[in-house]
């Protein structure tokens, strides 16, 4: 079997085991033990080791892709056509999950005394969230962007400023030419370094995604996905319309390619992004498919790859717009047309800066309820099945940077020395 039939099977097993066991023997303390002692454990080093190479992947694979662009001009023109693409990417999408929630208007059904008790329960997750969000868009966030010192931007993992930091590593390498010595091939060496150690990571994969995937429907509330399945169906259908209609159409139209081959070739990356629910942790893993299968030039790759995993989030866009309108019908608060623009606006804007890391869109999303006067605690209602539309809109955050890679490669001039 190939790798990602194999994943897709652990995948599948994974659900199955878990979701059996919490409907027959739901938090008996066998189970509760593997979760906690097992499977979590386990499926947390296997995440840890995918995590652990993005830095060193980003830092060399962005310089090495930018000085090999050669003239501050092409990475411009690369850099305009790569943000071109995430921009209207983004903003269908966002639109779509308006629109969506518009059309069936699931938050006008949902009953006061479900709302009351989803409130109580999950207010205590909201703290951490909120903590978050109070910080300001403008000028805090955009002000760091730009890191005082790369070192502890990436010990935090601040991926936005280890990106800035390389995009400048980069232009510095080609500016500085010869003189820059070896340390062009040092950072070459990095690039390959990492994609070894990825391969090695990714051969236990099944095993990883087994385990991450069980400890999550083991603990999922399956029985709250009932109460909100009018909110989830929508959410996950507008998800899928993009996923698979969408997305082939831009395939086709846009990228020259033909769709299903498309999806078929990007198969390993849509189930360990679903798995993880991670851009950060899918990252390594897109640069090898979008090289290998989709023949993609290690420049374009190195370019588009690392800024799409941080910046293009089409999925977490569309869930933003969709659950901003859905907690909006909840809590009763009317959005005008211009209120609505607005929130297409700000979940593009908040999208951009979501971190790829699991629940990454919350704080943020956090800040979106509040800015349009819906009440931000409302968040609550939603957080229970949050893990499983994230599963679901992270697919679509890396299929969306692999999308824009196809296109920048078909449309950018410039022929690389490792295009195929
Ligand atoms: N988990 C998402 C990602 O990594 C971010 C989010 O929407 O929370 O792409």
């Amino acid at each position: 079997m190939s790798l990602p039939n194999r994943i897709f099977a652990a995948l599948l097993a994974g659900a199955g085991m878990g979701i059996l066991a919490q409907t027959l023997a739901p938090n008996h303390p066998i189970l509760v033990w593997f979760v906690r002692n097992l499977s979590e454990p386990l499926g947390r080093m296997w995440l840890s080791a995918l995590i652990m190479v993005v830095i060193p992947l980003i830092l060399s694979t962005l310089s090495t892709g930018v000085a090999a662009l050669g003239s501050l001009r092409e990475v411009g023109r690369l850099g305009a056509l790569t943000l071109l693409c995430f921009l209207f990417l983004t903003t269908t999408s966002s639109a779509l999950g308006i629109f969506t929630m518009n059309l069936l208007r699931p938050g006008a059904a949902l009953a006061a005394e479900v709302k009351q008790q989803l409130l109580a329960a999950y207010a205590g997750e909201v703290g951490s969230a909120a903590e978050m969000a109070g910080r300001s868009l403008w000028p805090e966030l955009v002000v760091k962007l730009i890191p005082r010192n790369p070192v502890q931007a990436a010990a935090a993992g601040d991926m936005l400023a280890v990106i800035v930091f390389a995009l400048f590593l980069g232009v510095g390498l080609a500016t500085a030419g010869e003189k820059a010595g070896a340390l062009g091939s040092v950072l070459e060496g990095l690039a390959h370094t990492t994609v070894a150690i990825i391969n090695l990571v990714m051969r236990v994969a099944p095993v990883g995604v087994f385990c991450l995937i069980f400890s999550v429907s083991a603990r999922f509330g399956w029985r709250l996905l009932l109460t909100l399945s009018s909110f989830v169906v929508t959410v996950v259908g507008a998800l899928a319309v993009f996923q698979f209609v969408v997305y082939p159409l831009v395939v086709r139209l846009v990228a020259g390619r033909a769709p299903l081959e498309f999806l078929r070739r990007i198969r390993l990356v849509m189930v360990t992004a679903f798995s993880t629910s991670s851009s950060n942790a899918t990252l390594p893993t897109t640069m090898r498919v979008a090289q290998d299968e989709l023949g993609i030039s290690r420049e374009v790759a190195g370019f588009v790859l690392p800024l799409g995993a941080t910046l293009n989030m089409n999925g977490t866009a569309l869930f933003e717009g969709a659950t901003v309108l859905f907690l909006a019908q909840v809590f009763g608060v009317p959005l005008s047309l211009k209120a609505q623009v607005l929130v297409v606006l700000l979940a593009v804007v908040t999208a951009i800066g979501t971190a790829g890391v699991p629940g990454g869109s919350l704080p943020l999303l956090m800040m979106v309820l509040a800015t349009v006067g819906v009440p931000p605690e409302g968040i609550a209602v939603v957080f229970g099945v949050d893990r499983l539309l994230d599963m679901c809109r992270t697919t679509l955050n890396v299929t969306g940077d692999l999308v824009t890679a196809s296109i920048v490669e078909r449309w950018s001039w410039a022929r690389f020395e490792s295009g195929r």
